[in-house]
This record gives C-alpha cells, structure tokens and sequence, in this order.
C-alpha cells in the first residue's frame, strides 16, 4: 500500500503547541515545587549527586521508608536516560561496590516525549530544508529569510500548513501516479503521507490524548525515521522505551496497566513549562540565589487566577483560522505544480554510485540517501525498471504490484509469501537494532572511573539557541490574497486527468 493513511482525530489549526502547554499548565493542581538546585549534570557522577539531594528530600517529606514501596517515574531527555541508566547498571552488578546508594533502583527513567517530538520535527525540516524553503517562499515571497534552523514556532508553522495542504489533494496526486516507481515521487509520499503526520502527531496527539496503541507504534515508527535520518542518541532513546514496555508486558509487571491507562501522565510539561516562564522572567545578569527566589514565586503565584491568565495571554496572537485555511490551500496549489513536474520528470532522477541522487524537479538539487526512502538505507535498493523486488520472484505474467513506503515494489503472491513483510526493511530494523543496543550496553556497564569522555553531548536542537528568522505573526499579517477560484480550477484540472485515464 503506497498510500498509508494516517486519520487526524480531529483537525485543529492551532499550530502553537505552547498554547496548549500553557492550559495543561494551568491544570497541574496535584504538582508542586519542592526546591530548585543549580546544578552542572554533566556527566553520571553529577546525574548520582542530584539523585542523592532527591532521595533525601523524600526522607524529609514523606515516611522513611517511602522508596521501598514506591518508584519515581523519571521524565529526562538524552543525558538524562543514559547517566541515569548507567547508574543503575552499574549498582544492579556491583552492589555497595559500586558506590551508588540502592535508591538509585527506585528511579525509572523514561523518555521525554515533547523533546522526541520536538527532536523528530527540527530534523525532519532540516534534512528537507530545500523543499520546505521552496513552500516557504512561494508562501511568503521570495524576499523573506529562512535560515537552516528557524524557531520551533515557525517550523511548525511550516510543517503544519504543508501537512494539510497536502491532505487536501493527496488523493488526486495518488490516483494521478499510482503505482509509479519514480525517486521523486516516493520521496514526497515518504515525507508528505508517512513522516509528517507522524511527527505532527505522535505528541500532539496520540500521546497526549492518552492513544497507548498508536503512541507505541509511533514510538516504533519514529524509531525508523531517526535511524534513517542518522540522529544519533535519539535513535537509540526510543529503543530503550520500547525494550522497558516489552519486558513489562512479558512479564506482567504492573506498571504497564499504569502507563496504558494514564500515558498522559508520564510527561515533563511542567518542568518545560515552569522553566520556559522561569526563562522569561529572569535575566542572564541574575545571581543563582534571585533565580531560585523567582522559582518559589512563580510556584506560588501558580494559584493565583490574575497571574495565570496575565501570563497565558503574554506573547500570543491568535492567528484568524480563515487565514490559515487559505494559506493551506496555497501549498495545496504549490504541491499540484510541483507534482505536475515531477510526473514530466518520471524515471530522471540521476543515480550517483548510489551514494548521491540528482533531483530534476528541484533545480537538479544533490541529496543524499537520508532525503530517500528507507529501501536506499537497506542493502538491497529498489530496481527501477523492475515491477518486483523479492528476491526468488519468478512471476513472468503478472503485471500489478504493490510499492510500499519504504520504497520496494512486490508482486501480490511475492508479498504474501514473505507474510506481507519487505524482507530488506525487516533485515535493516533488526540489524540496526542489534548494533544500537550493543553501543548502549557498552555505554551502561563503562565503569565511573572511567569517566573521562562526558555522556553528555551538545545538544545541537537546544531550544534556548538564539534564531534569527522572521517573525511569525508578521509573516501571517503580510500575507493577504484570495486564492479560492484558482484553487478550484487547479482542482477540476487534476480531477480531469484521472478521469481520462
Ligand atoms: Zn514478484
Ligand atoms: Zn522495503
């Protein structure tokens, strides 16, 4: 099935996550402060230090023995997951040898998932910057700037307006193509109809409305476009959420019925948020001592009805819905031209050693095979002039196929015989899952000693970076034209062309 279809819930044309974030702040009644520390976290002997300032403040709030029966669900980002998880491998197999006091045992670090999100959207974008910059500025003009990494607000913008022009006309473009085995083509479909719902929904949605099934099997699908993608570490965070909720269904441990039941919990919106609002009423010239005054204010003031909405109102614009709309059917009309070019370009994309892919339709653009669907990545690329890819296919007189989204085309009967699995896509997951794991083993047992290189890496998506990019809200007032009758046109024309076929 070339076209895997992703059915939204419900629609919304409100792009700003941090909106929402900002009412889910507002719904954190059970959720208090109880200190704010400074502290460096840079590699696990730090991770252990801040764990130790935790385990004591439990001992100070709540009965003594509150760790032996109770575990702390530790929400943390990349560092976090692995310092914390090598501290606990290490005290599972050297005991008190270790150093590591038993609390430790108590924590279960757990993937982030805003920042899985947050991760897979900035990459997504970056590694297809050339066709993002093109909506961009037949949206905008050509004039406007977009640098390689612009703000999460305004990539979501972009990813989002792109997502449901596409939604639009994917139909048409669908029919149009069929089952055409053109570079091109299976790019977009990869990007339009298989990562980008995928990353727009995985938090949004599926995580935050609580959809255990589809957030696991997000958590599996994100897993494959980072390993694609080459984004190190977070290729690996999601294979350590997956192994933890395996061995707990297997094993019937208790906390799977938690975490099905409650999903919506398991976050760190809070913390983002109550740092973001720390962020923003605080400057860089201010002791540690006033950040830490300012922390305790916020959490008090919390409660208070007039602070909440002065601080839910500040910075938001609420951008008009018909504006959006209309914008949306503009990329709808960028799409139908682009897909016009690619459908004259068919069989031209230029193949260098495999390595390299030239795109017509794109200014004869250079990408490598991250841009390309998964079938490049595997050891057994796709054959363009073949309508089927197994292996032992020895059907002569069959002509319809089916291509997948990785990128494979199968005969019918080839795919059923292989229980309706590509066999190069399975062989890709399982050897990459195997070379992953093996790295992070290593990384787990490394003794504390031996601590010289830091687990902590730069993180080059940080979201304090400074940007330099348009203004969003500008953006959007600038923008002002009535496309409707041009739409429709466009529309009846492609109609057309599957009619005739
Ligand atoms: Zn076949
Ligand atoms: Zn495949």
């Amino acid at each position: 099935m070339i076209h895997m279809k992703i059915n939204g819930i419900f629609t919304i044309h409100d792009y700003d996550e941090r909106i929402q974030n900002q009412q889910e702040l507002r719904s954190m009644k059970n959720s208090k402060l109880v200190d704010f520390i400074l502290h460096s976290l840079h590699n696990t002997k730090d991770y252990i230090e801040s764990a130790n300032i935790l385990f004591a403040t439990f001992e100070k709030i709540e009965q003594e023995d509150y760790l032996n029966n109770f575990v702390i669900s530790t929400i943390c980002d990349w560092p976090g997951q692995i310092n914390l998880r090598r501290a606990i491998t290490l005290r599972l197999n050297e005991k008190d040898n270790s150093g590591i006091p038993s609390q430790i045992l108590s924590l279960i670090p757990m993937i982030k998932p805003f920042h899985v999100s947050l991760n897979s959207r900035e990459t997504l974008f970056q590694i297809y910057h050339f066709f993002f910059k093109m909506i961009y500025h037949n949206l905008f003009g050509e004039n406007k700037i977009l640098v390689q990494k612009p703000k999460p607000r305004l990539i979501d913008l972009i990813l989002n307006l792109t997502f449901y022009g596409w939604k639009n006309i994917c139909n048409l473009i669908i029919n149009r193509f069929k089952n055409i085995k053109d570079i091109e083509y299976l790019i977009l479909i990869d990007l339009l109809d298989n990562s980008l719902p995928l990353i727009l929904e995985i938090y949004a949605k599926l995580f935050r409305c609580g959809f255990y099934k589809g957030y696991l099997e997000g958590i599996v699908r994100i897993w494959v476009l980072f390993q694609r993608l080459q984004r190190h570490n977070y290729n690996k965070a999601s294979l350590i959420f997956l192994s933890d909720v395996f061995y707990w269904t297997i094993n019937k441990h208790p906390i799977i019925d938690i975490l099905k039941n409650n999903l919506p919990i398991f976050n760190d919106y809070f913390v983002e948020n109550f740092h973001s609002s720390l962020r923003y009423q605080t400057a860089e010239s201010n002791t540690e001592k006033q950040i830490i005054q300012k922390a305790k204010i916020i959490d008090i003031e919390r409660n208070d009805e007039e602070f909440k909405s002065a601080f839910i109102n500040t910075r938001n614009t609420k951008i008009s819905k018909v504006k959006l709309i209309s914008l949306e059917k503009k990329v709808s009309l960028i799409l139908l031209s682009l897909f016009d070019e690619i459908y004259h370009n068919i069989g031209k994309t230029k193949n260098n050693n495999n390595e390299t892919f030239e795109l017509p339709s794109f200014n004869n653009k250079i990408v490598d095979i991250r841009v390309l669907p998964l079938a490049w990545s595997t050891s057994n690329l796709p054959d363009e002039e073949k309508i089927c890819d197994a292996e032992n296919c020895n059907i002569t007189n069959s002509s319809s196929n089916i291509v997948l989204i990785c990128g494979h085309s199968y005969h019918k009967e080839c795919l059923s015989f292989l229980n309706e699995k590509c066999e190069y896509y399975f062989n890709y997951l399982s050897k990459n899952i195997k070379t992953n794991i093996i790295s992070l083993n290593k990384r787990s047992f490394k003794s504390l000693n031996d601590d010289k290189i830091a687990e902590i890496t730069k993180n080059n998506n940080d979201l304090d970076d400074d940007y330099e990019d348009e203004n969003v809200e500008t953006l959007l007032e600038e923008t002002e034209e009535n496309i409707d009758n041009q739409y429709e046109i466009q529309y009846n024309i492609w109609l057309n062309y599957n009619n005739n076929m």
